[in-house]
């Protein structure tokens, strides 16, 4: 498999007219054929915020903490779900009180208000996954005409999160989202080609080593080649066709494994907060590789400049980081061991 990328060279003159040069390296997702720019830009200090203080000041008034959750959240009807929600371990699942799909969760991972990034167990997001797997597999019995899910995870206020206390934003309905689409809608068109790109570019990506960084049970590790996000794209890519709903336990505790490195990671690259998501069809098993997606999330300076800028409207991302790089650094740490 062929992974384009295009380094620009740039030359500019200062005041007394000597060439400075730089470059920027546009590079496309061998999946879907979206660019996502590698920029030279000095790396300035981010503002971390600090989430002790933060943790301190929102407990007594948590919707998610053990003492509000079961008087103050909704419940889902009792013939979608008897009892109206579910739990498993510390984690809890309840409605989302505003809704933006037919059915909308939150998994409440932890009974604790603030759990730091590199402190998660495995056991605990585990919990969580299984909790999102019955969920959607009731809710595919309940309504057989829902088509597609989304499970999505902001951590921390600049990652988009309104409340510290952890939670999964679970979703199941009849459209999936654009990024989910757009690449469940290129493997089954290239299926139709006798082509299987996402095991072309696992192959290809082992093969290379620049950013694949080993497997946890069936679950490759690397680092996204054209990634979305200021930093980095650490992605967690099952080894075979197969949709989440349907993995077995083992699969699941080794992603659990494998996201609590992520996570870690984040923390050992100085940052402290990420969004995460998960890509998988709804019911489907033999096209598409069940992935999840972690990127870093960060404000910068002393006046909180956000991380993401007309990116958005554009729907292209200028990372600072070369993804090689940041593969080399995953392997030296403790993560990567
Ligand atoms: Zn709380």
């Amino acid at each position: 498999m062929e992974l384009k990328r295009y380094k620009e060279e740039i030359t500019l003159y200062d005041t007394e007219g000597n060439p400075k040069s730089s470059w920027v390296e546009i590079r496309v997702d061998p999946l879907t054929g979206e660019v996502s720019r590698v920029i030279n830009v000095p790396l300035r200090e981010w503002s971390l915020p600090d989430l002790e203080a933060m943790a301190r000041e929102t407990r007594a008034s948590c919707p998610f903490c053990p003492e509000h959750l079961e008087n103050k959240t909704p419940k889902f009807a009792e013939a979608l779900l008897p009892g109206g929600t579910l739990g498993r371990g510390g984690a809890t699942l309840i409605p989302n009180l505003f809704p933006y799909d037919r059915y909308c969760a939150l998994i409440i991972l932890s009974k604790a208000h603030y759990v730091p990034l590199d402190a998660w167990k495995a056991r605990e997001i585990l919990d969580g996954l299984r909790l999102a797997q019955d969920f959607i597999n009731r809710v595919s019995a309940y309504d057989t005409s829902v088509n597609a899910f989304a499970l999505n995870w902001n951590y921390a206020p600049h990652s988009g999160s309104s409340i510290l206390h952890p939670h999964i934003q679970l979703s199941v309905g009849a459209f999936a989202s654009n990024r989910g689409r757009r690449m469940m809608t290129a493997a089954y068109d290239a299926m139709l080609e006798g082509k299987e790109p996402m095991t072309e570019l696992l192959r290809e990506e082992r093969s290379r080593g620049e950013r694949w960084c080993g497997r946890i049970g069936p679950w490759n590790l690397l680092f996204a080649f054209a990634p979305r996000g200021r930093f980095f794209e650490f992605i967690l890519m099952h080894e075979a066709t197969g949709c989440f709903p349907l993995l077995p336990e083992p699969d699941l505790k080794a992603l659990s494994e494998g996201i609590v490195r992520g996570l870690r990671f984040v923390v050992t690259m100085g940052l402290s907060s990420m969004n995460l998501s998960l890509f998988s069809p709804l019911r489907e098993e033999g096209i598409f590789h069940p992935m999840v997606s972690i990127s870093p999330r960060a404000c910068v300076g002393p006046h909180q400049m956000s991380d993401i800028s007309f990116q958005m409207l554009i729907d292209e991302f200028f990372a600072l980081f070369l993804p090689e790089e940041v593969a080399s650094r995953f392997r030296k740490s403790r993560e990567g061991a």
